[in-house]
């Protein structure tokens, strides 16, 4: 279900360390990540269909953040915390496209974070920016995996893809290997270290919501601590130097 709406405001204060504002142009996302953290969004939309099920387009979101960005003093804005900012409702809206268009004259650090290939569409804005990172999501190399976990999500390759050209333009880029899904350590680490700056690694924290997947496909010695310790460990020895910090 896509439903526009209006927001009252657009730049928020972040309580993410090392972040000062969050964009987020999207309320809900078609990525229906079956451990997304963000679910909690539901209550402030009046929606009961499950995650994944709604998008909300603030269509006002650049209009409202030229006038907002005025007021703040620099900092470091993330897009998005809790939405996916390239997910496919953006290439319709372009919500994201036109908040970095207004944030690209003023001196703002961005860090933009997505799983999807959607984003290559505007590297031609990055060159606009003196800082900028994009970050891309890739839990596991198994796109079995992918299908099951995060299922609106583009394909693992895509993003692998993604990276590769973000890297190759000079684009300074990060992988976000978060929450750990099922993988081949090795594999992953080594299809995704050569197009990365760095690298962040995050434990499944949302057990409680995925536990039936895990189950269901007989997966649950995942979730031990000791595999995923272990699972961290070679991802870093895989990784061969790309600096990489455990959330
Ligand atoms: S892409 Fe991010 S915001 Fe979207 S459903 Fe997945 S975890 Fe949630």
């Amino acid at each position: 279900m896509l439903r526009e709406t209006t927001a009252k405001s657009i730049m928020t204060r972040s309580q993410i360390p090392g972040v000062d504002y969050c964009i987020n142009p999207y309320t809900g996302c078609a990525h229906a990540c079956r451990y997304c953290y963000a679910d909690f969004m539901k209550r402030f939309t009046g929606h009961t269909g499950r995650w994944g099920s709604f998008v909300d387009a603030k269509v006002n979101a650049p209009t409202l953040l030229e006038k907002e960005v005025r007021r703040k003093k620099g900092g470091t804005v993330m897009i998005s915390s809790v939405t996916d900012p390239y997910q496919p409702v953006e290439k319709k809206y372009r919500l994201t496209r036109r908040c970095l268009e207004v944030l690209a004259p003023h001196r703002f650090s961005v860090s933009i974070l997505t799983k999807s290939p959607l984003v290559l569409r505007d590297m031609d804005l990055f060159e606009r920016f003196s800082d900028i990172e994009v970050g891309i999501t890739i839990t596991t190399d198994d796109d079995g995996m992918r299908k099951r976990f995060e299922p609106g999500a583009p394909p693992i390759q895509e993003r692998i893809n993604a990276l590769k050209k973000l890297y190759a333009a000079g684009v300074s880029t990060y992988a976000f290997i978060g929450p750990i899904l099922p993988m081949n350590p090795e594999r992953l680490a080594k299809k995704i270290a050569p197009h990365v700056d760095s690298v962040l690694i995050d434990r499944m924290n949302y057990v409680p919501k995925t536990l039936q997947v895990y189950r269901s496909m007989k997966l649950t010695s995942w979730l031990d601590d000791d595999v995923t310790e272990d699972v961290m460990e070679r991802l870093i020895k895989g990784l061969d130097g790309i600096p990489a910090t455990l959330c």
